[in-house]
């Protein structure tokens, strides 16, 4: 079957600059399933629809007019790749991402992201939910203020308002949201690679995920 790399872990693990670079290294394909989620949240607040509506937000989940173009978004043919980033938009994310409709809706959107010659992909559930027969599952971490930190200096270089407080505190609690959640919770899964990033660079680490990948 056509080779899948998971790469899970909490929010600002960094698990998108690696998926990018290790799909980049196979010339795969890349997945970024919070983006999706993300869309889903934004849309939601630019079309004032409320957000614990479960059958109205699994409707928009569904019928997402999305374009993916190389590292830019597009959402019913507006460039959304900087407004999805928000701090509003990865909180409202992670609250509609607790609904079981919400993510049913995007399984197979997923999913039709396997194509020859492979697939790279980084969310919460890719290796326990989404793609449970993957060829190599990764579990990717980093201390909350690290995480903080380099999520801190990505939205900085974008041009985006950040507060390093309010980064941590918004961590924590989504942290805690993503893995308490009763459906697809953020877990290691038991046939999961963990690699905690804290003290290495990003090479390092997409090395050692090729690593894993040849072995
Ligand atoms: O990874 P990112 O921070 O962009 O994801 C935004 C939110 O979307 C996460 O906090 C999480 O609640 C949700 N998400 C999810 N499952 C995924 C990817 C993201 O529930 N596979």
């Amino acid at each position: 079957s056509i080779p899948v790399i998971t790469i899970d872990g909490p929010s600002a693990s960094g698990k998108g600059t690696i998926a990018q670079l290790v799909a980049k290294k196979l010339a795969f394909h890349y997945l970024d399933s919070g983006a999706l989620y993300r869309l889903v949240a934004l849309s939601v607040i630019q079309s004032n629809v409320d957000s614990t509506n479960e059958s109205a937000l699994a409707d928009i989940a569904l019928n997402l007019n999305v374009r993916f173009h190389d590292s830019s978004l597009q959402l019913n043919g507006e460039d959304v790749t900087n407004s999805i980033r928000t701090e509003e938009c990865g909180k409202l994310a992670s609250i509609i991402a607790r609904q079981l409709k919400v993510r049913a809706a995007l399984l197979q959107r997923q999913r039709a992201f396997r194509q020859p010659p492979g697939l790279v992909t980084d969310g919460r559930d890719m290796g326990t939910v989404v793609f449970p027969d993957a060829t190599l599952k990764i579990f990717l971490t980093a201390s909350a203020e690290e995480r903080a930190q380099r999520r801190y200096k990505q939205l900085i270089e974008k041009g985006i308002n950040a507060n390093i407080q309010t980064l941590l505190q918004d961590i924590y609690e989504r942290d805690a949201r993503d893995s308490t959640r009763d459906i697809s919770p953020l877990k290691q899964g038991e046939d999961t690679k963990l690699l905690d990033t804290t003290s290495l660079s990003i090479e390092e680490v997409v090395n050692e995920v090729l690593r894993l990948y040849n072995a």
